[in-house]
């Protein structure tokens, strides 16, 4: 399974990511975990990506699909992956869909978690990350806005939507019965 999570900063992607990739058996592949694990590692990438992170602007695409890419080479993603944070605008999903087409692969579908702006800065503020102040929170959702909201048109054909308010399980429950029911 090739999957591809779309949502606003704070929709519970990441946490829906790792429970989807245990029981699939596949891959969680966060841009945002890469870069930051780059930033402790104090590499050249983090160092690249580091103003932009603080910022809470995009990284510049040459580097992030570089890493994407690279990551994609790997062989634990020959079953399938979920992709979370990528791609977050639409060079970076004709990127990708190079990518995947060098592989002769294509993706299974994209889900989008729907959830308020107001319920997500009071749950971001709560987790305490250091990108995660108010002004911040409120420039990564305009980027949402701005740049990967329009990919959600984009990738209408492959689009399941969840409704990402509740719980934890319950809405993992969704996912998978709304992949399901595509597939069925
Ligand atoms: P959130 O979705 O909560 O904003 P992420 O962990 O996905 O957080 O991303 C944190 C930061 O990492 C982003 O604000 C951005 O600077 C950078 N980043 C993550 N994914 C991408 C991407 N696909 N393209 C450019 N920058 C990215």
């Amino acid at each position: 399974m090739r999957l591809v999570l779309v949502g606003p900063p704070g929709a519970g992607k990441g946490t829906q990511a790792e429970r989807m990739a245990e029981r699939l058996g596949v891959p969680h592949i966060s841009t945002g975990d890469l870069f930051r694990a780059n930033l402790r590692d104090e590499t050249e990438l983090g160092r690249a990506a580091k103003r932009y992170m603080d910022a809470g602007d995009l990284v510049p695409d040459e580097v992030t699909v570089g890493m994407v890419r690279d990551r994609l080479d790997d062989e634990d993603t020959a079953k399938g992956f979920i992709l979370d944070g990528f791609p977050r605008n639409a060079a970076q999903a004709g990127s990708l869909g190079g990518i995947l087409a060098d592989k002769g692969l294509q993706l299974d579908a994209v889900v989008q978690f729907e959830v308020d702006d107001e319920v997500v800065v009071q749950r971001l503020l709560g987790r305490g990350r250091s990108d995660d102040n108010e002004d911040t929170i409120r420039n990564r959702q305009r980027v949402y806005r701005d740049e990967t909201a329009p990919l959600l048109r984009y990738y209408s054909d492959q689009l399941v939507t969840v409704d990402a308010v509740g719980e934890v399980g319950e809405i993992t429950d969704r996912v998978f019965s709304a992949l399901h029911a595509r597939s069925a």
